[in-house]
């Protein structure tokens, strides 16, 4: 029996205020991956716009074996 394992979902944490390029209430906190790394990023989901942006651990929500010896 083949077991279907869904991947695990990033949880969009709302954030309080407005957007200040729309000014939507729509602000949301969960990481991304870029080019630098992973990051938590603030975001506007109305307009993409970027709040805020931090480094986050380098492979973000994936935890390696390897990584705890
Ligand atoms: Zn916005």
């Amino acid at each position: 029996m083949n077991e279907i394992r869904e991947n695990p979902v990033l949880e969009r944490i709302p954030v309080d205020g407005p957007c200040p390029r729309c000014g939507a209430e729509e602000l949301r906190r969960y990481p991304v991956v870029s080019e630098g790394g992973w990051f938590q990023v603030v975001k506007c989901q109305s307009c993409l716009y970027s709040v805020d942006r931090e480094p986050w651990s380098r492979l973000g929500p994936i935890q390696l074996l390897s990584d705890s010896l």
